[in-house]
């Protein structure tokens, strides 16, 4: 495994005290980038799960929705090329207000071309799907811990 996808995780579980959640992800996202993760359901051609756009003043991932699961791992697919920096900031990015067209999203994305399930002998491709499986498994770990908890507390 790419030693970067494993210093992250180890990074990830340091912060968090091992109880990592999606929502945890994402700020700690937007700390290390200095701007809003924004995540939207959106259109996309077939066989295009998900991408992530650098804007200006947000990060924009958009995703295909299918199912709860599917599109956790869509979006941690796009977080895991964020965070094993995959993402640059290029200066010339419009600001989200500015950004609605479809056709535009589409070209300004870098990691557009190279998407989820095709082109898995792309390292990069390949190394963001890993980080987006064990982010998952952590994910689902924490929630299944806590929903003992939670039933206790307010369940029936
Ligand atoms: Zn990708």
């Amino acid at each position: 495994m790419n030693p970067r996808v494993e210093t992250t995780i180890e990074v990830l579980k340091l912060t968090f005290n091992d109880h990592i959640t999606f929502q945890k992800i994402c700020q700690f996202v937007e700390v290390i980038r200095n701007k809003p993760l924004i995540i939207e359901a959106d259109a996309m051609p077939l066989g295009l799960t998900g991408y992530c756009i650098p804007l200006s003043d947000v990060d924009l991932i958009c995703y295909r929705e299918r199912s709860r699961d599917m599109d956790l791992l869509s979006q941690l697919h796009e977080i895991g090329h964020i965070l094993l920096g995959h993402i640059d900031s290029p200066s010339n990015m419009p600001a989200y207000n500015n950004f609605i067209r479809e056709k535009e999203r589409i070209a300004h994305s870098p990691s557009v071309i190279k998407y989820r399930g095709m082109q898995f002998d792309d390292p990069e491709e390949h190394d963001a799907e890993a980080l987006a499986t064990l982010l998952l498994g952590l994910i689902l770990h924490t929630e299944s811990e806590l929903s003992p908890v939670a039933r206790e507390l307010y369940g029936d």
